[in-house]
């Protein structure tokens, strides 16, 4: 519990490209919270496919360990994915999510309006199911009649939906909207989808629900016409739930529709653990150059401590963020400025 906390431990995983650029940016934009938070103690850990490249390993057995019995969150920079399988590798962040059973995802995307008085045209939040779907894994290539045949196996539980489904019911509930969409295909996956569909809408109907969540007006669509609604219409948005990869997908778009993946935050939240993560990956293409934003990382931070219980800090962390985007003159390239990383930080640092 928040009360009881005398030191709040964080475990640092910068693993590779520019999360060693933005991960630091977010340890500093926690530190300038000064005494609104318990004191900070920082675990800096080892992953990720340069890692991997050195020792063998991707996500090494020390960094789980320290995780699970040293740290109440960590912040994640994002990893190297190869384009072409290497034996041996295989996803640490989707190990961790497993590891530490991080099964929703949560993706706010806001855009940032002019003045603070007016509304933002996007203001909604992705909720995507993190520990299964086509992510399982479960591919085999098998010589058929014709030649080479690839399958993956497609899992969906109703434990799984279940939970995510309540996760997102409660933010919605929380909104000001109170608005959900469920996304899926069941049109065509009506075994897969359908259970996650069904699953969903049970929700407020479950015993522990009991009546909290009937103000939430629910929707559905299908995962290909919401992304084009996303597009043309992105205020129809409040909440969004999905499964793992039409989740994956619809929050890379919905980056899009407010300027720079160098702005999008999430959390991986459990029931006993958080851990921050920008939406972007490892963008080998500006890695070392200092240019990097790290205003996603940031804000990941602010969504980390909110999971936490320290809404105010997080506010903090948010609203001097919102007040350099409106401000608009200290920027990295992504957002039309010529701005260094360490510069925007500080930039953020002061406002904080
Ligand atoms: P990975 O395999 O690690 O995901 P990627 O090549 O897909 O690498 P991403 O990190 O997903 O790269 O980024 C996609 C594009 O967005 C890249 O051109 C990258 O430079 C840009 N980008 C991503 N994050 C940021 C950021 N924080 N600041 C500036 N540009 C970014
Ligand atoms: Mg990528």
């Amino acid at each position: 519990s928040t009360s009881t906390r005398s030191t709040l431990k964080i475990g640092l995983i910068p693993a590779d490209g520019i999360g060693h650029e933005v991960i630091p940016a977010a340890k500093e934009a926690i530190l300038a919270l000064g005494s609104s938070i318990p004191k900070p103690e920082f675990f800096l850990l080892d992953a990720g496919f340069e890692y991997f490249k050195r020792k063998g390993v991707a996500l090494p057995e020390e960094t789980v360990q320290v995780l699970k019995n040293e740290c109440d969150c960590a912040l994640f920079g994002a990893v190297s994915s190869p384009s072409r399988k290497v034996v041996g590798y295989s996803s640490p962040i989707v190990a961790l999510r497993k590891e530490l059973d991080l099964y929703a995802n949560i993706r706010p995307v806001i855009a940032v309006a002019p003045t603070p008085e007016e509304k933002p045209n996007v203001d909604l939040v992705v909720v995507r199911e993190n520990t299964e779907c086509l992510y399982v894994k479960q591919e085999v290539l098998t010589t058929g009649k014709h030649g080479k045949e690839a399958r993956a196996t497609r899992l969906i539980t109703e434990r799984a939906s279940r939970r995510i489904g309540q996760t997102a019911f409660d933010i919605a509930v929380g909104r000001p909207r109170k608005h959900l969409t469920i996304i899926h295909k069941s049109n065509v996956l009506s075994v897969t989808d359908g259970l996650f569909r069904e699953t969903v809408r049970g929700v407020p109907a479950l015993p522990e629900s009991a009546g909290r969540l009937d103000d939430v007006t629910v929707a559905e669509q299908l995962v290909d016409s919401a992304v084009y609604r996303l597009f043309r219409e992105p205020q129809i948005y409040d909440v969004m739930v999905a499964p793992n990869l039409y989740g994956d997908i619809i929050s890379d778009a919905a980056a899009a529709l407010v300027g720079s993946l160098g702005l999008i935050p999430s959390i991986n939240a459990g029931d006993t653990f958080v851990m921050g993560e920008p939406v972007h990956g490892s963008a080998p293409d500006i890695a070392g150059k200092s240019i990097a934003n790290p205003l996603a990382a940031i804000r990941s931070a602010a969504l980390m401590l909110r999971h936490l219980g320290y809404g105010d800090a997080a506010a903090r962390i948010e609203n001097a963020v919102d007040i350099v985007i409106r401000d608009g003159r200290i920027l990295t390239p992504d957002l039309g400025g010529s701005a260094k990383t360490q510069d925007v930080t500080a930039e953020v640092l002061k406002r904080i």
